[in-house]
């Protein structure tokens, strides 16, 4: 099992370089461990994680289109960087959710299950990184988010755009190099994790040339169009139907399948 570290311009800085490498190692380390080794049934591919400075630009254009975004400031602090990091699922259970009419059980107890993957993760990290004296927060993966606008006061997703880590589809899902089936979480750090800004790529087939739109298809109950906004309040609604199916597991309001049996599920389609 291995990561792949998404730093496409690495600035040494002098005496703080190996410092910065020494920290994208421990993080990747980490996130590597428990992907390895999760615990329960939910198996994982190669986790993604990227870094990023944790600068005032890519916040102010964030808050244009989500005002309520909270700014890394306001979590911690002296902010200066950014941590995103991506569990891709198992291919076992994308298929097992693509196959089926419903929603797959093996998909229900996954989410279950990276909730607490990525709570242990976020911990660990904050734990590790303050005996380095690196300070750091991590916002819970999933339910921090506004009810009426369903919109999360932190974007793990827009995170992982803001590292290069992936970019968002017609899905309304962050498609990496290793698909969109997975989870995402990041982390807050005081330290710059010495990343120059990674070039924006495209990663869906519709938004690189106008072609697919499978996932519009697959949605159960039109919340994706091909020319209009995500649906939010259509998805979240059958997703809260979802979480009958499952009366045995913790809250499992999902669906996901804008996420399964689609050309960017398990890899980017635009660089294939
Ligand atoms: S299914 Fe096709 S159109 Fe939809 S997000 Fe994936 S690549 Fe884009
Ligand atoms: S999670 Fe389900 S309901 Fe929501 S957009 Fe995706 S396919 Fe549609």
């Amino acid at each position: 099992m291995w990561c792949w570290v998404v730093d496409y311009l690495y600035v040494p800085d002098g005496s703080s370089a190996m410092k910065q490498a020494d920290l994208r190692e421990l993080v990747c380390g980490i996130v590597r461990e428990f992907t390895a080794h999760p615990g329960g049934e939910t198996r994982y591919r190669s986790p993604i994680i990227g870094f990023c400075s944790a600068d005032h630009e890519k916040f102010t254009r964030l808050q244009e289109n989500v005002p309520e975004h909270l700014t890394p400031w306001e979590l911690l602090p002296g902010a200066r960087g950014l941590v995103s990091y991506f569990l891709p699922f198992s291919e076992d259970i994308v298929g097992a959710n693509a196959r089926s009419s419903l929603v797959a059980r093996e998909w229900a107890v996954a989410y279950v299950e990276t909730n607490r993957v990525l709570s242990e993760i976020g911990k660990s990290l904050i734990k590790v990184l303050a005996e380095q004296g690196i300070r750091a927060v991590s916002e819970a993966p999933t339910y921090e988010f506004d009810k009426a606008q369903l919109k999360a006061r932190w974007s793990h997703k827009s995170i992982a755009c803001m590292t290069g880590t992936g970019s968002f589809g017609l899905n309304s899902l962050v498609i990496t190099d290793a698909g969109c089936a997975g989870r995402f979480g990041s982390l807050i750090i005081d330290v710059d994790p010495g990343v120059a800004a990674s070039p924006d790529s495209e990663r869906c087939l519709y938004h690189h040339n106008g072609t697919c739109g499978l996932c519009v298809q697959r949605c159960p109950v039109g919340a994706l169009k091909m020319d209009g906004p995500f649906d939010r309040k259509l998805c979240y609604e059958h997703l809260v139907q979802a979480d009958a199916y499952f009366a045995d597991l913790p809250l499992t309001d999902v669906c996901g399948k804008c996420a399964v049996g689609l050309p960017c599920s398990l890899t980017n389609p635009v660089g294939r």
